[in-house]
């Protein structure tokens, strides 16, 4: 997982790349590198440990290294240490092939026993350093670059998106992918590669999207695409409507922070692109009324903050709609053998559309014959291409890790369908289905209502900053809400956290309460209210501070807690897009307050396309 930019043309290289590359930094930040070829034809490689600026520090804002044709990375180390010799481009041993890359080559063990067998030797720890001198092995035996490329693609098992420099070319870049985003812009400035569509959007929105087993010839103004039958492939671009605004910080200090921000227009988009004249119509996505009665069971599989959009998916369809939903974490999904009925839709979720375990999850279900579903915010993605149905969640380029305004869109989609397939199983008449709709289209409003009362926040998130424990407590689905918001918290704050089912409490993790553990509460299901009051108290007694989260109206909770956030009434379902917000804000604050870096913590990347 990481992020790979080329270019080609009239251009100076290195500025460009170093500047694609700083909109690509959430796919990893461990060390970064830039090969340019000069004018006499030679490359050269600067590579650096640690963030991007170091890099660009370095090469002078680019300055330093001469020349219109060069590729960069970012990396996110799979094998290998972060360190500058293992990080990308990597050369082969005369210096005339460079390549960066973005994946594993699974099969990397066998291939470098195969080359060092034919006398190579190598220098990194790194599998891109085999997949390079793979790439020269194929080049000197077929003296072409397409060759080359084209063995490279059938000996190689992995994932990977690669993008080479061949000495002998001048001005051209060779790329080829499987599995790994990558995409590919034709200017009147030059041709350009990247993992990601915020790399290139300053000077193109017309995107080719390279798919699996396809390989490329990047030319000055020209793009030239093959399959692995030597065939020339014809594409048409895509045209990206994003603003290009959308993926700058627009004045904000972190992406995060803007994004939160963005909520009430993601989920504005989102909706806008489900309802039409009143009703949901889910048929742009194939799924038709008489397609989605067919389904009798719904298993849901995703990582991170899109398999707690699943949790409260599982609360509100099993609710409203009266059909089964399993929601599982992709990477245990994938590897269990689930036990398919007949009418099943499996349905996947994930912000980027690349997140290996969740499209292995979609691959598994395919294979078994059953119906799949993507919810995915990212045009044209891995997911996206395979799932026999596509939900796009119309969040805009999400560039903090700490997903928030995407989680808020998936939320939106899974509120839809539960909606919608409620109506039509007959659970719902249609003054309550016009009534849910209209509770959904109001929640922007309320979004924007809680975002413009954050200052409460940011002077109790300075209270809490040195906290070493925190626990989230909740029943039905404000316990999902827990989850992300404690997965939120921890995530960039370094803080540890958990969330439980405040029921379960008693079972066991009550020990871990003693004298100003912070306890937070979330309490928006009122049905459940009386039972998680209870809760509160309970740990309150055993020395907890509490915090909690509920809705305007409720003041029962004055009593127990030391700060209460309130957020604006909604239907029971939808309160989740309400009161995970405070939840944001409050992580955020924590982390400003500490003095961390929000955008990129530690250990983390964007876009998880590794196992
Ligand atoms: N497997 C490669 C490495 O460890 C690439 C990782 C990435 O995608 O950043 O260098």
């Amino acid at each position: 997982m990481c992020g790979i930019v080329g270019y080609t043309g009239k251009k100076q290289a290195a500025p460009i790349l170093l500047e694609g590359l700083s909109k690509l930094e959430y796919r990893g930040y461990d060390s970064a590198g830039v090969a340019v070829r000069n004018n006499k034809g030679k490359h050269e490689i600067v590579k650096t440990n640690g963030k991007l600026s170091v890099l660009s520090d370095k090469l002078k804002k680019g300055k330093a290294l001469k020349g219109t044709c060069g590729i960069g990375h970012t990396r996110w180390a799979t094998h290998g240490m972060p360190s500058e010799v293992n990080a990308h481009p990597h050369s082969n041993d005369d210096q005339t092939i460079v390549a960066v890359h973005n994946g594993i080559i699974e099969n990397y063990v066998e291939l470098k026993e195969k080359l060092t067998s034919k006398g190579y030797t190598f220098y990194s720890e790194t599998d891109t350093e085999i997949a390079t001198k793979l790439v020269d092995y194929y080049y000197k035996k077929w003296k072409s670059p397409l060759e080359a490329m084209v063995s490279f693609t059938l000996r190689v098992r992995g994932s990977y998106a690669i993008a080479v420099m061949f000495e002998d070319y001048p001005e051209e870049i060779y790329i080829a992918r499987k599995d790994s985003p990558l995409i590919v812009g034709v200017a009147d400035e030059g041709s350009f590669v990247a993992s990601d569509v915020p790399a290139i959007l300053k000077y193109t929105r017309n995107v080719y999207y390279v798919d699996n087993m396809e390989i490329a010839r990047i030319e000055k103004g020209k793009a030239t695409f093959y399959n692995v039958d030597r065939k020339v492939i014809e594409k048409q671009p895509v045209k990206i409507d994003w603003d290009a605004d959308a993926a700058e910080k627009g004045g904000y200090k972190y992406y995060m922070l803007k994004e939160i921000r963005e909520q009430p227009r993601a989920v504005t988009d989102t909706l806008n692109s489900l309802i039409k004249d009143g009703k949901i119509d889910l048929s742009e996505a194939g799924l038709s009324d008489e397609k989605l009665s067919s389904f009798k069971r719904i298993r849901i599989a995703a990582c991170g903050s899109a398999y707690h959009v699943g949790m409260v998916a599982k609360y509100v369809i099993e609710d409203l709609a009266r059909i089964p939903v399993d929601v599982d974490v992709a990477s245990e999904f994938r590897y269990r053998s689930p036990v398919y009925g007949e009418n099943e839709l499996v349905v996947v979720i994930s912000q980027s559309g690349e997140t290996a375990d969740s499209l292995e999850a979609l691959r598994g279900a395919k294979a078994a014959g059953v119906a799949t579903l993507a919810i995915v915010n990212v045009l044209g993605s891995a997911i996206a291409r395979e799932a026999d149905n596509v939900i796009y969640t119309k969040a805009g380029p999400e560039i903090s890790v700490a997903t928030t305004k995407a989680y808020s869109a998936q939320l939106i989609v899974s509120y839809a369908l539960a909606v919608q397939l409620a109506l039509i199983n007959g659970k719902i008449d249609e003054d309550r289905y016009a009534q849910l709709i209209d509770e959904m289209l109001a929640l922007p409003a309320s979004m924007e209502k809680i975002l413009s009362d954050d200052e409460w926040l940011k002077w109790f998130a300075s209270k809490i900053a040195n906290k070493k424990d925190v626990y989230f407590i909740g029943r039905g689905i404000d316990y999902a809400i827990c989850l992300e918001g404690s997965l939120k918290l921890k995530e960039i704050s370094y803080i540890h956290s958990d969330a439980y089912a405040a029921g379960e409490l008693k079972h066991g993790h009550i020990s871990l309460i003693e004298e100003g553990t912070l306890v937070i509460g979330l309490i928006t299901q009122m049905r459940l209210a009386e039972k998680a009051v209870s809760n509160l108290s309970e740990v309150k007694t055993r020395g907890a501070q509490i915090m909690s989260v509920t809705l305007e109206g409720n003041y029962s909770l004055q009593e127990h807690s030391e700060f209460t956030f309130y957020v604006p009434k909604t239907e029971a379902y939808f309160t989740t897009s309400l009161a995970v917000i405070p939840l944001q804000l409050l992580s955020y604050y924590v982390c400003v307050a500490k003095g961390l870096d929000v955008d990129m913590p530690r250990n983390l990347a964007k876009c998880v396309s590794v196992e």
